[in-house]
């Protein structure tokens, strides 16, 4: 997740474009970079890191344009550096492009293009579309645009200029966001609203493959059959405020709802991606022990991994550590261990000292992490990227669910690997995985029945999380998140342990959450809720099954049915929306809960 901003009209482009991205560096702040009309070419101004080291570059030598792109990446392809900073040019530095997505096809089209002399600069997949554009223009840009967006698979938002058409910028996006502004002092492209809202509130969206081309004065639209199209434009009246939050009241809410798309993006990039290649490359069965760790959320995802890993691989040893215990504890692991770190900033310290730890041990580690080019990504032996794109808000929600999805994949992978999973079975769960991004959306149609319940429960001192197998394991996170962002106290149980001590804490104002999606073990976990509910506790139950139970005591909230495996994936969505709204309706500073950071890179 990229910000892109374009600008075409009669001021100086330089500050318009700076300031825009600011807006939008929520989406990714890795680097930046922008491209403007020099003396002798392009005149491009690259930066790794905040875009505020981009800034003062460009205050200590001022420049004058009145056109040009910008970009604040969140690296996917190639480190953050300033070669692979944005914006990107051809091997004859004709014409400029800045991209937010991923080109799935890259790999294919470099190598292509390297053929017919293409010299690439970058690791990015983005350069490759500035290389085609390159080598397919005949002086008519548009036609060119056209062209490259035919051979491109994958996702974009894309910005384009050309050296030889100084009055022109154009636009096309594909699964990725791109809004067109129009206002007095000229027009504008930009991944998101707020980067323009200070210069008008006139907004078209574009719509998949449709293109825009921009002029000082006008603004047209095609389709990709070259057909002109008329939209017409929207007035936003959100404040510049909640615009970055894309109309959301928090970053957490605007992240829980971006879960569809990033963990479709995520299984993506396991299944046809850039993440397969490495997946593939790990020989699991030269390994007699897997350990997952990682600390917080991330060591909550290792330990639903363990339970999918145990089920699919029937692997005798795979073991879930806490990153901080398992690097004090002088673990016995040699080189025939395969060693999981779980970080969504690859800059986690206690994870950090443990991949060390493990690999001084002669283990072999891979990385599972969200930030690329992170210690974590670049010191493990592999590593593969959630594609959960910049967590703004401490509290985890989308990082986790793209963690669960490369764990459920990893496993499927080694289980397949290990002669454990016929190629009919491994089918059939991919299906089931390839299902989720949809069920994910469908619970996004209940969520004023989650508000309203979560508004009725602020007044709790304790809720208690239970769950027996995998619903124990995602009980865990519910709990996490629970007291992360309301300050309730709050606890996990495995429901078979209720009895053995817990029970005496349950009384009328307590609320416990069950999760019952275990189909074997059902029966037992409505026998636990029954236990609940007779001590006067009141019960929050989620689960697949349909509930037929009427007790006053007990609510119920149905899950979209599927593989009980993958159900974590479900069951976190509405935990997450329970805790949000819980914390909202407390009033309490959702995105940045007290004495919390969002990458503890201290011990
Ligand atoms: N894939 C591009 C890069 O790595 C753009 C990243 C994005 O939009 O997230 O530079």
């Amino acid at each position: 997740m990229c910000g892109i901003i374009g600008y075409i009209g009669s001021e100086n482009a330089v500050p318009i474009i700076v300031e825009g991205l600011k807006k939008l560096e929520y989406r990714g702040y890795d680097s930046a970079g922008i491209a403007i009309y020099g003396k002798d070419g392009f005149d491009i101004v690259k930066q790794k890191g905040r875009l505020a080291a981009l800034d003062q570059k460009l205050k200590e030598n001022p420049r004058s344009a009145t056109m040009g792109i910008g970009h604040t990446r969140w690296a996917t392809h190639g480190e953050p550096s300033d070669i692979n900073s944005h914006p990107h040019v051809g091997s004859k530095s004709k014409i400029a492009v800045v991209h937010n997505g991923i080109i799935e096809n890259y790999k294919q089209l470099k190598e292509r293009l390297e053929q017919k002399g293409a010299k690439f600069a970058s690791q990015t997949d983005s350069e490759v579309v500035a290389q085609l554009a390159e080598y397919y223009y005949r002086g008519d840009l548009l036609e060119t645009v056209i062209r490259v967006s035919n051979a491109l698979e994958g996702s974009y938002a894309l910005g384009i200029m050309s050296l030889d058409d100084p009055d022109v910028l154009i636009a096309i996006k594909k699964d990725n966001p791109l809004i067109i502004g129009i206002a007095a002092n000229g027009n504008f492209i930009a991944s998101d609203v707020p980067a323009v809202l200070k210069h008008t509130n006139q907004i078209y969206y574009l719509e998949d493959k449709e293109i825009t081309v921009l002029k000082k004065d006008s603004v047209a639209f095609f389709s990709i059959d070259k057909e002109p199209i008329s939209k017409m434009p929207e007035t936003i009246t959100w404040s510049a405020d909640s615009a970055e939050k894309g109309g959301y009241p928090h970053f957490m809410l605007k992240e829980i709802m971006e879960q569809p798309k990033v963990v479709r993006d995520t299984i993506n990039s396991a299944v046809n991606g850039a993440n397969k290649a490495i997946i593939d490359e790990i020989n699991i069965i030269a390994y007699d022990k897997i350990v997952i760790t990682a600390c917080g959320s991330a060591y909550n995802a290792g330990v639903v991994a363990k339970y999918v890993f145990e089920r699919l691989c029937r692997f005798s040893s795979i073991e879930v550590e806490l990153a901080s215990e398992f690097r004090y504890k002088d673990a016995v692991i040699d080189d025939k261990t395969f060693v999981i770190l779980i970080s969504q900033s690859g800059e986690t310290a206690d994870t950090i000292a443990a991949m060390r730890e493990a690999k001084s041990k002669g283990a072999s580690t891979l990385a599972i992490v969200n930030v690329v080019g992170s210690t974590l990504a670049k010191e493990a032996d592999f590593c593969i990227y959630t594609q959960a794109g910049p967590e703004i808000a401490v509290a985890t929600t989308k990082a986790f669910s793209t963690q669960l999805i490369l764990l459920y994949l990893l496993a499927i992978r080694f289980a397949s690997k290990m002669g454990k999973l016929a190629n009919a079975d491994q089918n059939e769960l991919l299906m089931e995985i390839e299902a989720l991004p949809e069920k994910i959306a469908s619970i996004f149609l209940h969520v004023d029945d989650i508000q309203k319940y979560a508004s009725v429960c602020v007044g709790y001192k304790s809720i208690f999380f239970i769950g027996r197998n995998i619903d124990y394991a995602i009980a865990l996170e519910g709990s996490l998140k629970l007291k992360e962002i309301s300050y309730i106290h709050s606890e996990a149980y495995a429901g078979g342990e209720l009895k053995h001590g817990t029970i005496s804490l349950l009384e009328e104002n307590t609320l416990v959450v069950a999760l019952a999606n275990c189909e074997r073990l059902y029966l037992k976990s409505m026998s636990n809720i029954e236990q609940v509910v007779s001590r006067k506790a009141n019960v929050l139950l989620i689960s697949s099954q349909e509930e037929t139970q009427a007790d006053k005591r007990l609510k119920f909230i149905k899950l979209p049915e599927g593989n009980e495996l993958f159900s974590p994936s479900l069951s976190v969505i509405i935990l997450q929306l329970f805790s949000y709204y819980v914390a909202a309706n407390k009033g309490l500073d959702i995105d940045k809960p007290r004495n919390l950071a969002k990458s503890v890179t201290v011990e």
